[in-house]
């Protein structure tokens, strides 16, 4: 997920974000705007009111227009703690929905899962407007389940954190897991049947067969027996 950035000029920090500050959470918006990310960021710093955020996000990335470093004026509760301490993102395209709304949310839930882990955050730290002013917002997401959203962004900061040796560990959990399964009803008879005639020695019955395992399998078939 891309971000680029379109950056409030220190000329206009009096109005957009006059504070510095350390964030602590993620403030999550809609616009209820059908415009592009670079349109809200544009317009977000021109027009001549206390209204900014950090973020807009559409189905193609990301465009940052505030640093993290200050407040920004989004979440309606004054110096409160949405403003003064979130990292704001609005989520575009909110008004029609639709494809590029879809796009455009789960771009959100990249980036916001790419700040907490940055940032070595939980999920509690993601918070939406409506918290802190009672405003329905981000509209459309909550109309869709606010827990929905939370769930992906879950997956994409679990995702992104498999390493190698976690990913390890999974599979060889699961291999214990199939190891340790019984023969399933409908396989019985051929499985007796085979460990009867020395074709396999009847362990682990639902586990995968390697080459080396099928090429022993094979040879006790067609090789000449001994005495035959
Ligand atoms: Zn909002």
């Amino acid at each position: 997920m891309t971000v680029t950035e379109k950056l409030c000029p220190r000329e206009r920090y009096y109005l957009k974000c006059p504070y510095e500050r350390e964030p602590d959470r993620m403030v999550l918006h809609n616009t209820g705007n059908d415009a592009p990310a670079i349109n809200e960021i544009t317009y977000m710093i021109n027009r001549p009111e206390e209204v900014s955020f950090h973020f807009a996000v559409d189905d193609t990335g990301a465009v940052r227009g505030l640093p993290l470093e200050r407040n920004a004026w989004a979440s309606g509760d004054g110096r409160g703690p949405g403003n003064m301490l979130g990292i704001h993102i609005e989520i575009c395209y909110s008004k029609s929905g639709g494809e590029r709304f879809h796009k455009a949310e789960d771009n959100a839930a990249r980036l916001t899962a790419e700040l907490l882990r940055e940032r070595g955050w939980g999920l509690d730290r993601v918070t939406k407007h409506q918290d802190y002013d009672g405003k329905y917002c981000p509209h459309r997401t909550l109309d869709m389940g606010w827990e929905r959203f939370l769930c992906v962004v879950k997956k994409y900061l679990e995702g992104d954190n498999m390493d190698y040796e976690k990913f390890r560990e999974y599979m060889d959990r699961y291999h214990r897991e199939l190891e340790a399964r019984t023969v399933s009803d409908w396989a019985k008879d051929t499985w007796g049947w085979a460990e009867d005639n020395g074709l396999l020695d009847g362990s682990s019955p639902r586990a995968p067969l390697t080459r080396e395992q099928a090429a022993m399998v094979l040879y006790r078939v067609l090789s000449p027996r001994e005495g035959a």
